[in-house]
């Protein structure tokens, strides 16, 4: 009989290797990868000397033409958006969607294995729908003992692709979520509902307003009304811009009632449009924001698409949304999230969504304060730290 060490990492055994995490994502909106980035500051903030890999699965693990998807997914759903929605329909139906991926696994299998034989991670994060059916299977193959976990980055319509039965743990946004996963099959015990995690800076008090909004190159003592359109910086971004100075202006005669901050995101095109034109109120057209938690924060009032990530920051900055629009199939659900509360109102005629924000701005201001509060309700600031500490006591710990 031979002495074996009772633990691997046992005093005379060799040292234990730093904790390695790969996290899977796609640049499918700007929402994954801020998800991604958000648990990676966090990871590293817990175990200083951890390995972080975030990883653009289908862009640079897949087989074209899915490779391709991501670049064009911003084009797809602003210009086609009824296609986005028939495919999205479809592949939530289950039998479509395992197959669909099944395929893609099977053309891309090679690149998945390469990539997780090099990673080496002790635990992968899927912070993207469709990663799960591609990664999980191959995982198994490769290193059935490493968990696979999944954080959830919708807010409402969850994508069964979402939901693979074999996950470790499935970190939801709500309660509601959670009682959505369990009808469709999954054990309670392994889900989990922190919230949405965003990054690191909403966690603390955003910069004062004045310090902010003159940092932003805003005017320091109007309300400001923020309009956002997500990562890609889409939907009818100028009419709104065009249509809400209008009203302001109009509503508000003797000077203007608030100002406009546009945050254009990667959309060049749009941030020199809307900065060449002469505004009948103080128009600020802003690039890719880094410090979102200051601008939010700056801010009385915001206008955006119903993206998931961009809903959570504003509900812990207690923003009140109007909500413009939303991508069919994912963003749905995200649009009765906000109403539902009370946090906002949905408004997809760009002409009357002009008209509510004058009037929030201006005789509604004690309608947008009891928006406000219920949107701070919402707010989930803790959620990042929470999926951390749970990922690391009830997934790797266990
Ligand atoms: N975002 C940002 N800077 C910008 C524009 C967007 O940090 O200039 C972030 C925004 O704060 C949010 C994410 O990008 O965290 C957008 O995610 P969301 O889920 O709202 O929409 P998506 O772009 O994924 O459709």
């Amino acid at each position: 009989m031979t002495d074996a060490p009772a633990r691997l990492n046992a005093a005379d055994g060799p040292a234990p290797r730093p904790l390695a995490v790969l996290i899977l994502m796609s640049r499918t909106g700007g929402g994954h990868l801020a998800s991604a980035r958000a648990l990676e500051a966090e990871f590293r903030a817990r175990r200083p000397d951890c390995r972080v890999t975030i990883v653009d699965l289908l862009t640079d693990h897949t087989a074209f033409p899915f490779s391709r998807m991501p670049a064009t997914y911003d084009s797809v759903v602003n210009r086609t958006p009824r296609l986005w929605h028939a495919m999205w329909r479809v592949t939530a139906l289950s039998p479509v969607g395992r197959s669909s991926a099944a395929i893609v696994r099977r053309l891309s299998r090679s690149r998945i294995e390469a990539l997780l034989r090099s990673e080496r991670p002790d635990l992968v994060i899927s912070v993207h729908p469709l990663v799960n059916h591609l990664v999980l299977p191959v995982l198994e193959r490769v290193a059935p003992l490493t968990p696979f976990v999944t954080v959830v980055t919708d807010l409402g319509g969850i994508h069964p692709l979402w939901l693979h039965p074999r996950n470790a743990a499935v970190y939801l946004p709500t309660d509601r979520a959670v009682e959505l996963a369990v009808s469709r099959g999954l054990p309670r015990g392994r889900l989990h509902a922190h919230g949405l995690p965003v990054r690191a800076d909403f966690a603390s008090p955003a910069a004062a307003r004045r310090d902010a909004r003159r940092a932003f190159g805003m005017d320091e003592a109007l309300p400001a009304i923020l309009v956002m359109g997500g990562g890609g910086g889409i939907g009818p971004m100028e009419a709104i811009v065009a249509r809400t100075a209008a009203a302001l202006a109009a509503a508000s005669p003797g000077g203007p009632a608030a100002q406009i901050a546009v945050v254009c995101a990667s959309n060049a095109r749009l941030k020199a449009r809307l900065a060449a034109e002469a505004w009948p109120v103080p128009v600020t057209a802003l690039g890719y924001v880094d410090r979102m938690s200051d601008l939010m924060g700056a801010c009385d009032l915001l206008v955006t698409k119903a993206g998931p990530g961009t809903i959570a920051e504003a509900s812990i900055r207690g923003l009140p949304m109007l909500l413009y629009g939303f991508i069919p199939g994912q963003e749905a659900a995200n649009v009765d999230h906000v109403v539902d509360a009370g946090a906002g109102l949905f408004e997809p005629d760009v002409a009357a969504l002009a008209t509510r924000v004058a009037h929030l701005v201006t005789d509604g201001r004690g309608e947008l304060s009891a928006m406000a509060e219920r949107a701070a309700s919402l707010g989930r600031a803790d959620a990042t730290r929470a999926i951390v500490a749970s990922i690391l006591s009830d997934v790797l710990d266990a």
